[in-house]
């Protein structure tokens, strides 16, 4: 694949920069979506029945297991090729923020420090009653596992639907989009919001917008540079030509 030379010194040159990243990216460490991972006995329930506020006051063991269910999914992914490009990326730009939907912690397991989880993270859990967080808790009981610190019930740390985005990673989000002087929108539809919006934000603000996905989105034609193909394959690619590291 052949980069443009005026995008190659774009990056170069950019003290600020945000990658926004989607599901796609994902998929490339062989994870599935929400709904495709409804296989089985999860097939029967419509998203919102395990995963909404209503769902876990009514059940919330059934929630808690599906949970556990995607964890277990999870637990043999590894980042791609893509996850540590973007970590490579980092070291070579003064203000880079990672921007994701998605919730299977990868971006960090590659390396990413600055990381807004705009949907969370399902190996997080918190409580319902005082917030407090959690990464270890015990799940060898027939009930939904309890806060240490005030005995509610834990819940993972994901966004739900009917639930607002976690107002401090969204606000830091559109502030370093309207900042930022290139902005990569990479494995994502391009329709859920605010998400993306973000990258409108963005081009508003005079930032090169460019696009990574397998297919063209509502976005492309809004993009001044748009990739077809895996980011897997092309952001390594993109990183070895700009900044010369493999
Ligand atoms: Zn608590």
């Amino acid at each position: 694949m052949t980069f443009p030379p005026d995008l190659i010194s774009r990056l170069r040159a950019t003290p600020k920069l945000v990658a926004l990243t989607g599901a796609g990216v994902s998929q490339e460490s062989g994870l599935r979506t929400f709904r495709d991972s409804q296989t089985g006995l999860w097939a029967q329930y419509r998203p919102e029945d395990l995963a909404s506020p209503q769902a876990f006051a009514r059940d919330p063991k059934l929630v808690w297991d599906w949970y556990a269910w995607r964890r277990e999914a999870v637990k043999g992914a590894r980042p791609n090729a893509g996850h540590y490009a973007l970590a490579e990326m980092a070291n070579h730009i003064p203000e880079f923020t990672l921007i994701t939907q998605n919730v299977d912690g990868l971006h960090h397991m590659a390396g990413n420090q600055n990381l807004l989880e705009l949907h969370g993270n399902i190996q997080r859990v918190r409580c319902t009653n005082c917030y407090t967080l959690a990464e270890a808790w015990d799940d060898d009981t027939e009930s939904v596992p309890r806060c240490a610190v005030c005995s509610g019930l834990l819940r993972p740390d994901v966004v739900w639907f009917g639930e607002s985005l976690p107002r401090a990673q969204l606000e830091a989000a559109v502030e370093a989009a309207r900042a930022c002087e290139v902005f990569l929108s990479i494995g994502t539809s391009g329709v859920v919001q605010p998400a993306a919006s973000l990258a409108h934000a963005a081009r508003d603000c005079g930032a090169l917008l460019v696009e990574i996905n397998l297919d063209p989105t509502p976005l492309t034609s809004k993009a001044n540079y748009f990739f077809q193909g895996k980011s897997g394959e092309i952001l390594p690619e993109l990183v070895k030509v700009v900044w010369d590291v493999s």
